[in-house]
């Protein structure tokens, strides 16, 4: 077995468990492999021992992992900044974008979608954090720019998505996950109904379990440490 297999075992393992703890069945979570910065290589290891749903940050690299890895019936999901002038490759090459939070992009990704593909995915990534992060639209923008972008045709508003501040704090982590579950709870009672929390990366997955998370995304504990360069 490859490091890669054993790590995504012992990550579905760690899933199953953080599941069964909050009295959740270990299935109602999905499992995304965040490859940024790991060669396609990386990423057909993984596809070999069964992952399918892999996460990207920058466009590029999605771009150039997108054409290597043509032959794998891979499931791309963009979970980076985005800027509105690199919507294109993202609009026509992935399945799901994390990180809609402004509406202009949303209009970008939505008008830029191939009619022959099925709507994308997207989830709102709010910032629950508030000045100690930067990304994310306020709490408070969420429901407008929820029904915005349900009125988008190329469009399919899957949730909601958050990258707390790094912490070790429980409470604090309990906190800002559960900023998010409520908020999607905000969205169901106004009519708005979705099904993705995403939130959890390898150091709060159990956390954000806990707190209801639906995909946790995870880099490190599958691929190992990053090096940027
Ligand atoms: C890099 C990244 C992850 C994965 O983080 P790890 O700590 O390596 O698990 C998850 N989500 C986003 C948005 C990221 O940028």
């Amino acid at each position: 077995m490859t490091d890669i297999s054993s790590a995504l075992q012992r990550v579905s393992a760690a899933i199953g468990s953080a599941a069964q703890a909050a009295g959740r069945d270990g299935d109602s979570v999905t499992l995304l492999a965040v490859s940024k910065t790991f060669p396609a290589a990386a990423v057909r290891e993984a596809y070999a021992a069964g992952q399918r749903r892999f996460g990207e940050n920058y466009v590029q690299e999605l771009q150039a992992k997108a054409t290597e890895l043509q032959d794998l019936a891979l499931e791309w999901h963009f979970i980076g900044p985005l800027q509105s002038n690199k919507t294109r490759p993202v609009a026509e090459l992935a399945h799901w974008v994390h990180s809609v939070e402004r509406l202009k992009i949303a209009e970008r990704l939505s008008a830029q979608r191939p009619a022959a593909l099925p709507a994308l995915n997207v989830c709102i990534q709010v910032n629950v954090s508030g000045e100690d992060s930067k990304s994310g639209c306020a709490p408070d923008e969420v429901l407008p720019l929820a029904q915005a972008i349900a009125a988008l045709p190329g469009l399919r508003l899957r949730g909601l998505m958050c990258i707390p501040e790094p912490t070790q704090d429980a409470a604090t982590l309990a906190a800002r996950f559960g900023v998010l579950a409520t908020l999607q709870q905000r969205l169901a009672a106004a009519g708005i109904a979705t099904d993705t929390l995403s939130m959890g990366m390898s150091a709060d997955m159990a956390a954000a379990i806990a707190a209801g998370s639906t995909m946790v995304r995870v880099g490190t504990a599958i691929f190992g440490a990053r090096h940027y360069g």
